[in-house]
C-alpha cells in the first residue's frame, strides 16, 4: 500500500484552494464533484501523495456532518492498493469493519471503499484503486 492522499474537510473550498495553493506554492490541479457523496473535491499534488479537499454540497453529506461535529480538519487517509476487492475480503476476514462492503466510484478515477473508524483506532481509512 502507499499513502495516496489525505482528505481534509473544509467549509469553503475556494478559500481553502487559495490557502493550500499558497502553502504548497502550487495550485490545485483539479476540482471534481462526487454527487453520490454530496461533495466537491479538489486535489493538490504533494510529492508522491495528494491532498484532497472536501466541501459538502448538501446537508446530508458526511462532510457536512463531520464539520458540524468536529470542525474543519483531517478527515481521512487514503491508501492505494493493487486489488481493492482482494483487500476488502482480506480485511473483513481480519475482523475490520467496512463502511462499504463493495467498492464504489470515487473522485479522481478511483474505485474506493472506507473502513469504519471504530476498527482502525478512530482513523477513517479509505482504500482506493485506480480504475483501469
Ligand atoms: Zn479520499
Amino acid at each position: 500500500m502507499k499513502l495516496e492522499h489525505i482528505g481534509i474537510a473544509v467549509k469553503d473550498i475556494e478559500a481553502s484552494n487559495e490557502l493550500f495553493g499558497t502553502l504548497f506554492n502550487s495550485p490545485h490541479y483539479k476540482t471534481e464533484g462526487v454527487e453520490s457523496e454530496g461533495v466537491l473535491t479538489s486535489f493538490f499534488a504533494v510529492g508522491e501523495s495528494k491532498i484532497e479537499l472536501l466541501q459538502a454540497t448538501n446537508e446530508d453529506s458526511a462532510i457536512h456532518k463531520f464539520i458540524e461535529k468536529k470542525g474543519e480538519g483531517i478527515h481521512h487517509l487514503a491508501f492505494e492498493v493493487v486489488d481493492i476487492d482482494f483487500e476488502l475480503d482480506r480485511l473483513t476476514k481480519e475482523g475490520f469493519v467496512l463502511i462499504h462492503q463493495t467498492p464504489k466510484d470515487g473522485a479522481d478515477n478511483k474505485r474506493i471503499a472506507f473502513l469504519h473508524p471504530k476498527s482502525t483506532n478512530s482513523v477513517l481509512v479509505e482504500l482506493c484503486q485506480e480504475k483501469a
